[in-house]
């Protein structure tokens, strides 16, 4: 029985380190294999199956201030609004997160615990950072060995659960090298639309124990990442702007309670 009980122990942790070191490896790009054919589909997929779990919100007062300020972020930075799928989804968990084919969504919760546009803006400006510097089409192409090893060990090829366990490891590959990047690069889109790049630090910090701007947070993770933003150089180029008028704000929050 100790036997049969050491064995099962040893195969479990055999079998969980090669599924963890699978995951840290980025296969495609170490055999240099182009993340054409495999990491399209595969994004067609997940979209397909996340999609469908979304409740898309419609209304006028919520998705014009959102373009208003998704628009004003992508000029300032020579970013196509047409590479940018935002979609507002009303879900009581405080959020944001962006996911394969290009697509930044939105909780309405989170935009109701906002208490200004530059909060809202720092959310933004991470996640468009991570959809910009190719965050998660590296975790795609990693996916795609993983769910086509998956299928062989398990012999499921169920597809929605795949694609929903899919997207979750996607969400969760994304390293803390990768989000100290994202939360850079969305200081500077911040920097070059005139608001206060600062911001991108004070949100990381406020907003900590939700665990916007990152799967991994904890307190000490935020701080320093709060740190390394403020270490950050920003020539003056004040004074900084306000994109949407009170009235367009409170409208916003209003329609997302
Ligand atoms: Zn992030």
């Amino acid at each position: 029985m100790k036997k049969i009980l050491q064995e099962f122990i040893i195969s479990a942790a055999l079998f969980f380190c090669i599924f963890f070191v699978t995951l840290q490896v980025d296969w495609m790009k170490l055999f240099r294999l182009r993340p054409t054919i495999v990491g399209d589909k595969l994004s067609e997929w997940v979209w397909k199956v996340a999609e469908s779990s979304l409740w898309k919100v419609n209304n006028h007062d919520v998705c014009v201030p959102i373009d208003s300020l998704v628009y004003e972020m992508c000029k300032a930075n020579d970013i196509s609004m047409a590479d940018i799928h935002v979609v507002i989804n009303q879900d009581n968990e405080v959020n944001a997160f962006a996911t394969v084919g290009n697509h930044l969504i939105i909780n309405t919760a989170l935009i109701k615990k906002m208490e200004n546009e530059s909060q809202l803006c720092a959310v933004i400006a991470h996640e468009m950072a991570h959809l910009r510097l190719g965050h998660i089409q590296s975790a795609v192409r990693q996916q795609a060995v993983i769910t086509v090893f998956l299928v062989l060990v398990t012999g499921n090829g169920n597809s929605e659960m795949l694609a929903n366990m899919t997207s979750k490891i996607i969400s969760n590959s994304i390293t803390r090298a990768k989000e100290n990047e994202a939360d850079e690069q969305g200081a500077r889109y911040m920097y070059a639309m005139h608001l206060d790049p600062m911001e991108m630090a004070n949100t990381l910090e406020t907003f900590e124990s939700y665990g916007i701007l990152s799967y991994l947070m904890d307190h000490a993770d935020s701080k320093k990442r709060a740190e390394r933003i403020r270490k950050m150089h920003f020539q003056k180029n004040g004074p900084y702007r306000r994109i949407l008028s009170q009235e367009t704000w409170d409208k916003l929050k209003k329609a997302c309670q």
